[in-house]
């Protein structure tokens, strides 16, 4: 992905907006309970950005503790889920790679949580797997 750029993207019904700038942190698919409950999915696919360089450009989500420190957005009014922050990275905006316009333009680079993959799921590609977090990031 190019420097300086600003990707945009947002829910289903067009009432919430946002952009993007720059170099994501990281993304990564997440196998874990929690995100499949709450985007109705057997995994999902998250794009992390330093939370400052996240901005609503319409509406904005309707926020809850999802878990214990941790607060998810999603779209009050078609229910889109929109981002996630966590006090376990601080600072930083997880967003979901397929409510951007473009999600081809992110590519995952690995699989976390799979200690909790659901096992009817086979995915055929060989990105590093972790029972939790990669090693940097564990608690
Ligand atoms: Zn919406
Ligand atoms: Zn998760």
């Amino acid at each position: 992905m190019a420097r300086g750029v600003t990707r945009s993207g947002g829910c289903r019904c067009g009432a919430v907006r946002f952009r993007a700038e720059g170099e994501p942190n990281w993304v990564a698919h997440c196998h874990c309970r929690d995100c499949r409950s709450v985007t109705a999915s057997p995994m999902t696919t998250y794009v992390a950005y330093p939370r400052d360089k996240v901005s609503m450009v319409k509406g904005a989500p309707r926020t809850f503790a999802s878990s214990p420190g941790a607060t998810r957005g999603f779209c009050s009014a078609c229910g889109t889920p929109i981002n996630f922050e966590g006090e376990r990275w601080p600072g930083e905006t997880h967003l979901f790679v397929c409510t951007f316009d473009e999600p081809r333009d992110f590519e995952p680079s690995v699989h976390v949580q799979v200690a909790q993959q659901l096992p009817w799921l086979h995915l055929g590609d060989t990105l590093p797997r972790y029972e939790r977090f990669p090693p940097d990031e564990e608690a």
